[in-house]
């Protein structure tokens, strides 16, 4: 294989990339983003591959989760403090009801540039570039806004540095402490049924604190039992942007990507002699990788040949998303292949993307009951092959929208444009996140 530098994909052919008007903007843009601080520190990076590791040998669970596309307008702090805390909860579920420790991974800080199935919109006749994320494009239905502009990405760069700084804060500066468990349910959860559920295993972790404290460990100054570590993640699919912040560590002299701690390629961009796995395989972050129903066992191989080929458990993420109605076809023999060949790899399920449908207005959303069935399969075939199901990766708000249907409250269709704020794709708000955590929590005792 020719030798990997952070621009070595550009000689390979590349999808899914926007046409910039001006190289020279370009270039200048990329020049500066290359000056930039990191957003995160490989020492990090290398934790969570350490975490990784262990969920790979079934000590741990991973939990990934966010908005489909962070955007530029909604963006505020109440928006990050209600995602942070929905995935705390889930967590907390998960930890306590799963008795598992569960390596949290938000997709946030960075989530801006979306593939899309098609280049172009066509609205009433008129046909315009498609929206392909904040930091590419602008949302709006017009020639101005969805000229690709590079300096969209410094944009995305600032939105994330901020977004990091205050998912630091919420995790090291008390938020997460275990002690205001109670007080990670968001106000419109009161009429959950589920909510006593939850309230119940609060009740559990303030009489376990309690009882530490009258063994006399001091449970309001261990760090364990206040803070938390959240990592962040996005698609890495502009690759400009990705290369701009890779950096050498200092301490190991390896290339790092340090936009995020994990950084995955999606359904639409691995294709073994193209760009991104180029990209991927020269970085040392632990990445994800979207395996659809589409792909063939021997591909599969021939791909964590080139991301891994030191098969190092913690680095590579399969993330199966294949279609409640896919899987059982599909899955089993990718998951028999990978385990006969002695792969370590964290399998992950994305119940969400193999799960989309248009409703009768026009509205993209995917049915609760499809994403329950997918993620009950997904645990079902690891169940029978033998090997560990080891995280989930759903597209999840804090914010109280009706995006996908059914759940507790039986979104309707007729529902949906109540509360539908997506930039891209539906996601599921916390009352249906709090069913998801529960089912886990159950098929991680069993
Ligand atoms: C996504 O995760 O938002 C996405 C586009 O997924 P996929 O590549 O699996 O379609
Ligand atoms: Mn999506």
């Amino acid at each position: 294989m020719s030798q990997w530098h952070a621009r070595s994909w550009r000689d390979k052919p590349i999808k899914q990339q926007p046409n910039y008007q001006s190289a020279e903007q370009l270039k200048q843009v990329e020049q500066e983003l290359s000056q930039y601080p990191p957003l995160v520190f490989a020492e990090e990076i290398r934790a969570l591959r350490t975490q990784l590791t262990d969920v790979c040998h079934g000590r741990g669970f991973l939990l990934q989760g966010g908005d489909c596309a962070e955007s530029f307008s909604d963006f505020n702090a109440p928006k990050i403090r209600d995602t942070f805390k929905v995935i705390l909860q889930m967590a907390i579920v998960m930890t306590f009801a799963g008795n598992c420790p569960v390596t949290k991974v938000a997709r946030m800080a960075g989530q801006y540039a979306k593939p899309r199935s098609s280049d172009l919109e066509t609205i009433d006749g008129v046909s315009l570039p498609s929206y392909r994320g904040d930091i590419i494009n602008g949302i709006d239905f017009t020639e101005a806004a969805r000229q690709p502009d590079p300096q969209r990405m410094l944009k995305a760069y600032h939105h994330s540095a901020a977004t990091l700084n205050l998912l630091r804060a919420f995790a090291q500066g008390g938020l997460a402490n275990l002690h205001k468990v109670h007080k990670w349910n968001l106000g419109f959860l009161a009429t959950n049924p589920l909510k006593e559920r939850y309230q119940q295993i609060a009740e559990q972790i303030q009489s376990a604190l309690q009882f530490m404290e009258v063994l006399g460990i001091n449970t309001e100054t261990n760090a364990t039992l206040h803070e938390t570590q959240l990592f962040t993640s996005h698609e890495a699919l502009l690759l400009p942007y990705e290369q701009a912040l890779t950096r050498t560590d200092t301490l190991t002299g390896l290339p790092y990507d340090c936009s995020a701690h994990m950084i995955w390629i999606g359904e639409r961009t691995r294709q073994l002699d193209h760009a991104h796995v180029e990209f991927m395989r020269g970085i040392h972050n632990p990445i994800g990788v979207k395996v659809g129903p589409t792909m063939p066992e021997d591909e599969l191989i021939e791909l964590l040949d080139i991301l891994n080929p030191g098969n190092e458990a913690g680095r590579i993420t399969l993330i199966s998303r294949m279609g409640a109605d896919n899987l059982a076809d599909n899955l089993p023999k990718l998951v028999r292949r990978v385990k006969a060949e002695g792969r370590h790899v964290v399998w992950s399920s994305d119940p969400m993307h193999g799960n989309t449908t248009k409703a009768d207005n026009g509205l993209k959303t995917r049915n609760f009951d499809a994403i329950h069935k997918e993620l009950r399969q997904f645990f079902a075939v690891h169940q029978a092959e033998g090997t560990y199901a080891g995280g989930i990766h759903l597209e999840m708000t804090g914010e109280d929208v009706t995006e996908c249907t059914g759940g507790a409250y039986q979104i309707s269709e007729s529902d949906l444009s109540s509360r539908y704020r997506t930039q891209c794709d539906p996601r599921l708000n916390a009352d249906q996140v709090l069913e998801l955590a529960f089912l886990v929590a159950e098929s991680l005792r069993s």
